[in-house]
C-alpha cells in the first residue's frame, strides 16, 4: 500500500539549533495552546525552561472552530514568542494558518507547525518545501497514514527536507474523548519512514488527566518527543484550558517520562 512512498531515507535526525529531534534524547515542546499576553506567555516559558523543556510552542495564529472565538494576537503574539526565546534560550514552534503569513512567521518561528486542518492544503505544502526551517507537520483529523505521509512528501519534494511529524489524535466514533490517539500510527510510521514522530496527548485526549498517561504511551511505542499545552492558569485559557497541564501536572510529567525513556533507550535532558 505504502511502496510508494519516498519519505523513507529522507533526513532522520532534525537540527534546531542545539537541539536535536528524532535521536537518542526525547525532544519536549510545550507551552499555551495560544499566547495570550506577555505575563502569559513569559511564565509558561519560565516553568518549561526550568523543567527540561527546550521547546516553546504557542499559537499566534489559531484555526478555531467558531469565528467568535479568540483568533490569535497575530504578528504581537510572535513578538511575545521572541521575548520569551531571548529570556530563556528555548526555541519556538508556531502555527503559519495561511499562506499568506508564512513569511511573517518563518521571521520569528524555529519550527513551523502545519496544523490538522491544513495537513492538505497542498498549496501551502507546496510553499514550505521552499523554506530551510523545519516544519511539524500535524496530521488531519480525518486523514489516513498514508495521506498524511504525502503531505510529507508535498514539503520534502519541494525542496525543504525537515518535515517532523505529529501524531495528535484522529476522530472516531468515540465521543468520550475529544480525539483518538493513534498510537498504531507512531509505531507504523517509525516503521515506514525515517522521520522524526511527535506526539500530541493534549490535542489527542482533550483532557488534562489523560495526557500523562498518554504522553507515557507514546514514548513507549517509539515517538521522538512530545508536544503538550502547558498554561500557567488553564481554567482562565482563551484555548483549550480543558486540556491543559498546570505548571505542576508539567513537572510530574517530566519526571514520569524520565523513567520511561529509560525503558525505551531514550534520554530526557533535565
Ligand atoms: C494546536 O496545536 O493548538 C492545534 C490547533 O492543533 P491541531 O492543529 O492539531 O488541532
Ligand atoms: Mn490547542
Amino acid at each position: 500500500m505504502l511502496k510508494d512512498l519516498k519519505v523513507k531515507n529522507h533526513k532522520q535526525i532534525i537540527e534546531v539549533g542545539d537541539v536535536k529531534i528524532g535521536g537518542d534524547e526525547l525532544v519536549i515542546m510545550a507551552g499555551p495552546c495560544a499566547v495570550e499576553s506577555r505575563e502569559q506567555i513569559l511564565e509558561a516559558a519560565e516553568h518549561v525552561k526550568a523543567n527540561g523543556g527546550q521547546i516553546l510552542r504557542g499559537g499566534a495564529f489559531k484555526p478555531r472552530t467558531s469565528p467568535y472565538s479568540f483568533q490569535g494576537l497575530g504578528e504581537e503574539g510572535l513578538k511575545l514568542l521572541a521575548e520569551a526565546r531571548e529570556r530563556t534560550g528555548l526555541k519556538i514552534i508556531t502555527e503559519v494558518l495561511d499562506s499568506e503569513d508564512l513569511e511573517l512567521v518563518d521571521n520569528y518561528a524555529d519550527i513551523l507547525q502545519i496544523g490538522s486542518r491544513n495537513m492538505q492544503n497542498y498549496g501551502l505544502l507546496k510553499k514550505l518545501g521552499k523554506v530551510d526551517t523545519p516544519v511539524m507537520l500535524k496530521r488531519g483529523y480525518a486523514a489516513t497514514v498514508k495521506e498524511w505521509l504525502l503531505s510529507a512528501e508535498y514539503v520534502i519534494s519541494h525542496g525543504n527536507p525537515n518535515v517532523i511529524l505529529c501524531e495528535r489524535g484522529i476522530r472516531t466514533f468515540e465521543t468520550a474523548t475529544r480525539n483518538t490517539l493513534d498510537l498504531n500510527a507512531i509505531a507504523l510510521v517509525k516503521e515506514l519512514t525515517d522521520l522524526p514522530v511527535i506526539i500530541d496527548p493534549s490535542h489527542g485526549t482533550g483532557k488534562r488527566s489523560l495526557v500523562n498517561p498518554l504522553a507515557k504511551a507514546g514514548i513507549s511505542v517509539g515517538a521522538d518527543g512530545i508536544i503538550v499545552e502547558v498554561h500557567p492558569n488553564p481554567e482562565e485559557a482563551l484555548c483549550d484550558g480543558e486540556q491543559s497541564l498546570t505548571p505542576n501536572d508539567f513537572t510530574s510529567l517530566i519526571d514520569d517520562l524520565d523513567k520511561v525513556a529509560k525503558a525505551v533507550d531514550k534520554r530526557l535532558i533535565i
